[in-house]
């Protein structure tokens, strides 16, 4: 085994602090000892930000084990925990906490001593990033240089390295054609694989689903297929059988549509089953699609690598270039760059290299030719499969910038997402942080920030110089934007101070939300907000200004729409090919800006008069542990499902939305009415798989009545309890933050002692997707959450056990919530909903035909119409804690039958 390196090593863990010296003697310290020493002497750690959470001082820092991976191993991908560590150095995991400290000296020195090794596949560049870090102080610059030796050549930096994307000629219409069911059952046949045990329910699946690729009859009338396939059908190779039967005949493109990263990953590799990796001629059938927010912007790195980020952000754009340049495809979340790697840097650093706010210059921008984005769109079109996610084929359909490039044939799978992907798609909300983004597109940023991002007439600079017509629109635009809050607003509506027409509008909202306001959320920290009705005079006065000011932006922003497009006509000399491409990108952020702001002006403009049925208006200040961050007006569609029907379903030829949790029990009605189908008048096509999982032989459903609402110590007794009894592999899901934090807090340390770690979101300072990893990586971890893990995690195997819910997930009381709850039924409405959140969250638990497990609710009065959520034939059983622990002891397959509860009653 390789030598340990010679470093001090500390590891903190909720049982306690170890520290190994130099020589090798490993000991344990109290928190005080350890913080002292580690700022005497750097330490080797793993994830600065986790120990320094545990041992309570946040200025730790030290020689990250996690940097120095993200240095040597750039796009690889690691579990941040000392186990994933020991894999992926392929040294032996640590028996125990005291055995971490010599880990990290050990993973260390097989890191360093990767850097010597001749067959090293990362080191192009490596050395001339390394001097760079060096003079950003790295901590561990001196300590990898003796190892990496100076290329004889000098090496290409980054920029000129990258490959560069081809343009292709745009794909012809897809051709009309129709497959027959038995081509699809033998496509199935073939990706399942020879000798593959039949599965009817998937057989079947497969046929119905691949009744959305029919040539359309009507115009305006998609075929659309809702269809329920329970855990286990392999719905995927389901709707991936016709998808390429259609795409390989037709030659068009299929978009599948995820909501969760997970099933992204999962599509990726099913996929590959279909067409490979690569086509005779290197292109790509399959590409994986986000929004341009989730990538890289390489003109945001150059900036940032020449002086655009100081301090600790300047490392993580030097670790960020190193990824780069192995990364497949520069996407930055849930990609081939490490979740932890932004979370060791605090700051929003990954995402100021981000194109977040849409400031691109395209073809005026030195790396177009080599930008990620840019890359992926052009895979897109010409791929047989595009994976994107929900809000992406939303906002694509919405304000795509190539009608041709708009997608046609769609299967949304987790169906069950649409709805709220629909929501916050076609929603509008005139807030301070809008505004705020609004004022610097235009604008520019603030005079003291760093960085290159610059306003429109900066963008547009040969339009302001050259053209009288554009230039004086941009001016126009400029001043109007000074209209708009700027840095420090939330810190003048608290003065009640505020500057401008849209402040004066934002101090009144947040008066009046604070005096209205009679959720209790005021005194608990929380979000505060107010119906907008009943506006006093003033309050419409100054709705009206605010409206006035907005105009004044958006009218010299369509002139300067029309002069470009002028412009792009007349072509004048000044203007080269780059150029014109530029305008074009241009003209299309500019024309979405000039859409927000109308839908703005519309929303205060109603302000006064009669509400509108079709939308729910409302004041809301946002606030965090009392501090407040925004403030502003919010509309949501009463029914999203109708601008989705026009704008997604009615251009479309074929849908299909998929799930195991889209019917409601037996029920399609509100299935049907969630997809918008009605709203076009399309009688969807209904399918169904059940599941072929033995469910009364695999899980169990157990409602452990003994435990207090509002009981805290109880509670958190109870978690403890449960995942002493089932030894980890809990997920533990919460309705309220606050609650899950005040459990964590309660038995982390117990538990820990007992060699169960128990991780927890907005507790660990880890990100979501990371935390997934951790807990699959670990039989023994618990992991606690709240919504996003409810159905964003797929853990098959021993590793999750158990899934207990702390109470029934009802709804947030909202004032969105009551008028979906009035249109839509009332207290059914709210069932309906905890029924899918029951659904979902059993869902996590078996996941195989392996599986077993126990599905914990606690509630001392659980609604028995509740039940129908479990798979017929599930095991449901009211009882005691003591019995429950019992229970869960026995492990499900040797548990009595106890007295059960029918799902029907
Ligand atoms: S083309 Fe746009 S997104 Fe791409 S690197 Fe340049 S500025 Fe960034």
């Amino acid at each position: 085994m390789v030598a340990a390196l010679p470093l001090p090593a500390l590891h903190a863990s909720h049982a306690g602090t170890w520290l190994r010296s130099a020589n090798g003697e490993t000991r344990g310290v109290a928190k005080g000892e350890a913080v002292t020493l580690a700022a005497d002497t750097p330490a080797l750690i793993l994830n600065a930000p986790l120990v320094a959470t545990r041992l309570g001082y946040p200025d730790l820092s030290g020689l990250d084990l996690l940097e120095l991976f993200a240095f040597v191993r750039p796009a690889q991908f690691c579990v941040p925990t000392p186990k994933g560590l020991a894999h992926a150095t392929g040294l032996p995991e640590p028996a125990s906490d005291d055995a971490v400290p010599e880990l990290l000296q050990r993973a260390a020195a097989v890191l360093l001593e990767q850097c010597e090794a001749a067959d090293w596949p990362q080191r192009e560049g490596a050395w001339s990033i390394l001097q760079s870090l060096a003079k950003l102080r790295w901590p561990w610059a001196a300590i990898i240089a003796p190892h990496i030796a100076r290329p004889e050549r000098a090496e290409k930096w980054l920029f000129s390295r990258l490959p560069e994307w081809e343009e292709s000629p745009e794909r012809p219409q897809p051709a009309q054609v129709l497959i027959e069911e038995n081509e699809i059952e033998g496509r199935l046949e073939r990706l399942t694989g020879e000798g593959a045990e039949r599965r009817e329910g998937q057989r079947s699946y497969a046929r119905e689903t691949g009744g959305m690729f029919a040539p359309r009859g009507k115009d305006r009338r998609p075929h659309v297929v809702l269809a329920q396939a329970g855990t286990g059908v392999g719905k995927t190779l389901g709707y991936l059988a016709p998808a390429s039967l259609w795409a390989e005949r037709a030659k068009g493109t299929v978009w599948v549509s995820t909501y969760t990263k997970n099933l992204q990953r999962q599509l990726r590799q099913e996929a590959r089953r279909a067409w490979g990796e690569t086509r005779p001629d290197g292109s790509k059938p399959v590409v994986v699609r986000k929004g341009r927010e989730n990538y890289l912007c390489l003109l945001n790195l150059e900036d940032a690598l020449q002086g655009g980020f100081g301090g600790r952000a300047a490392i993580l754009a030097q670790l960020v270039a190193r990824w780069a340049a192995f990364s497949a495809d520069g996407d930055m979340i849930g990609g081939d760059l490490p979740g932890w790697l932004g979370t060791l840097f605090r700051k929003r650093g990954i995402a100021a290299l981000t194109d977040q706010r849409g400031e691109c210059v395209y073809a005026g921008c030195p790396h177009y030719r080599k930008c990620f984005i840019e890359r992926s769109a052009r895979a897109s079109a010409q791929a047989d499969l595009v994976i994107a996610n929900h809000a992406l084929v939303m906002i694509n359909a919405a304000r795509g910038r190539d009608h041709a490039l708009r997608p046609t044939r769609i299967v949304f799978d987790e169906g069950h997402h649409v709805f709220d992907a629909a929501d916050s798609t076609f929603a509008a909300a005139l807030t301070g942080q809008e505004l705020i983004e609004l004022r610097r597109w235009v604008i520019g940023p603030e005079r003291n920030s760093r960085g290159r991002r610059r306003g429109l007439a900066a963008r547009l600079a040969d339009i302001a110089s050259y053209d009288e017509e554009g230039g004086k629109a941009i001016a126009a635009a400029r001043e109007g934007a000074e209209a708009l809050p700027s840095e420090g607003w939330t810190q003048r509506l608290a003065d009640n101070a505020p500057s401008g027409p849209l402040e004066a509008l934002l101090a009144a909202v947040r008066a009046l939300t604070y005096a209205r306001d009679e959720s209790g959320a005021q005194d608990a920290g929380y979000g505060i907000e107010t119906e907008a009705a009943q506006l006093d005079g003033n309050f419409i006065e100054l709705a009206g200004q605010a409206a006035a000011a907005l105009a004044a932006i958006r009218k010299p922003l369509i002139r300067l729409g029309v002069r470009l497009e002028k412009l792009l006509e007349e072509a004048p000399d000044w203007l080269d090919a780059q150029g014109r491409q530029r305008l074009d990108g241009a003209r299309h952020a500019m024309a979405w800006r000039i859409d927000l702001l109308s839908a703005w002006e519309a929303l205060l403009d109603r302000l006064g008069g009669p509400a509108d049925p079709e939308f729910v208006d409302w004041l809301a200040v946002d606030r965090n542990e009392s501090r407040e961050f925004d403030i502003g007006i919010h509309r949501r569609w009463l029914d999203p499902m109708k601008p989705f029907a026009r704008v997604v379903l009615e251009p479309s030829h074929g849908v299909t939305m998929t799930s195991a949790t889209l019917r409601d029990g037996d029920d399609w009605q509100s299935a049907i009415m969630r997809s918008g189908a009605p709203r076009i008048e399309v009688q969807p096509r209904l399918v169904q798989a059940d599941s072929p999982f033995d469910y009364a032989a695999q899980a169990e459903v157990l409602i452990v009545t003994d435990v207090k609402k509002g009981d805290l110590a109880a509670l958190a007794g109870a978690y403890a309890r449960i995942i002493e009894g089932c030894g980890g592999g809990v997920l533990g899901l919460f309705t309220a933050i606050r609650r899950m934090r005040a459990v964590h807090g309660r038995i982390a340390d117990r538990l820990a002692r007992a060699g169960l770690p128990l991780y927890a979101q907005h507790v660990d300072p880890i990100d979501t997707g990371t935390l997934v990893d951790i807990f699959r990586d670990d039989p023994a971890a618990s992991l606690l959450g709240t919504d996003a893990l409810r159905d964003g995690v797929d853990v098959p195997g021993e590793s999750l056990r158990c899934v207990v819910m702390e109470q029934v997930p009802w709804p947030k009381p909202s004032i969105l919530h009551r008028a979906r709850r009035a249109a839509n039924g009332g207290s059914a409405h709210d069932d309906r909903i905890i029924r899918a959140r029951l659904a979902q969250a059993f869902g996590r638990l078996i996941r195989s035909r392996e599986d077993r497990g126990h599905f914990v609710v606690l509630s001392p009065a659980f609604p028995s119409r509740l039940l129908t959520a479990f798979p017929p034939g599930t095991p449901v059983t009211r009882l005691t804690l003591a019995e429950a622990l019992q229970r869960l002891g026995s492990g499900v397959s040797e548990s009595e039958p106890a007295v059960t509860e029918s799902q029907d009653t």
